[in-house]
């Protein structure tokens, strides 16, 4: 069976082929100009390779519940180029074959899920922290969607008292985006993640943030396991902090074997930041099987 596989970013779409397996076999990167510059290219790319069936990871807000009249769209995304755009249809149109879709974060979700640090889990959250925070979210053996996919990374958060810091977020100051993404991080110390990596208070005030964010996805969704991801995250000090404070922030309130042992529960992604890619092998196998 050959797979197609795309993680459609703001900046760049990541177009592969690949299998079951979650093997990727060939992988190319397009700039994300428009949608009449860049599908045509996209569709280009699959047509010559006859895919059986696409999976989309997809950049947001979307709509991925089905049977809505909107299915399939890319919404409100302040990408203008991209508003309202119907890029599961023009797929299936130009393709001719089933075509999967979801989340850019839910596709990460799943490939942790079916091939990595989640693998045999009927409930996870998978949370990337970098330019943004996304949120995917398996609960019950499936990803989750109700009128819309969750926005978990705008969960609003208690400000630390130390910190005067206003927020990144345009909508609102204070939630998990604004105060904690690559971004802000920048914003509020003049100096980025990397050029900040010994500053131990950076990272402190970081994991204070992003354990209110993993304690309030623990009392909502009761994962049997939590899985940090992107650039932010690579700062790997910063994990027995967020371990730490959680600890003091769930005070004891909830006893599950899981939370014994933080150093599994609350975990680093395991596939080498493949793991989108891979989900988005398994959108296609599940949209194939659908
Ligand atoms: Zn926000």
């Amino acid at each position: 069976m050959i797979l197609g596989a795309l993680e459609a970013g703001g900046t760049k779409m990541v177009c592969a082929i690949g299998n079951e397996q979650g093997e990727v076999q060939e992988r190319i990167s397009i700039p994300t100009v428009s949608p009449q510059e860049t599908m045509p290219e996209m569709i280009g790319f699959f047509q010559k390779r006859h895919i059986d069936a696409l999976g989309i990871g997809c950049f947001g807000p979307i709509n991925p519940v089905k049977g809505t009249k909107t299915y399939g769209y890319i919404t409100t995304t302040p990408k203008l180029a991209w508003q309202n755009f119907d890029i599961v249809s023009t797929f299936e149109k130009a393709l001719e074959c089933p075509v999967g879709f979801d989340t850019d974060v839910n596709a990460s979700m799943l490939g942790e899920i079916t091939f990595g640090a989640a693998r045999g889990l009927d409930s996870c959250i998978y949370v990337t922290i970098g330019t943004g925070v996304g949120v995917g979210v398996y609960v019950n053996g499936g990803l989750l969607h109700g009128m819309m996919h969750p926005e978990a990374g705008h969960i609003l958060l208690q400000r630390h008292p130390a910190d005067s810091y206003g927020g990144k977020c345009p909508f609102h100051g204070n939630c998990l985006e604004g105060m904690a993404s690559g971004p802000a991080i920048e914003e509020r110390w003049g100096a980025n993640g990397v050029q900040l990596a010994g500053c131990r208070e950076v990272w402190e005030l970081e994991a204070f943030y992003i354990a209110q964010a993993c304690v309030n996805y623990t009392f909502v969704y009761a994962p049997r396991r939590i899985i940090l991801g992107g650039g932010v995250m690579h700062q790997e000090q910063l994990f027995p902090m967020i371990r730490r404070q959680y600890r003091e922030l769930l005070a004891g309130y909830v006893h599950t074997p899981e939370l014994e042992d933080l150093e599994s529960y609350i975990v680093p992604c395991s596939l080498e930041d493949n793991q989108g890619i891979m989900g988005c092998l398994q959108l296609a196998v599940e949209a194939l099987h659908s």
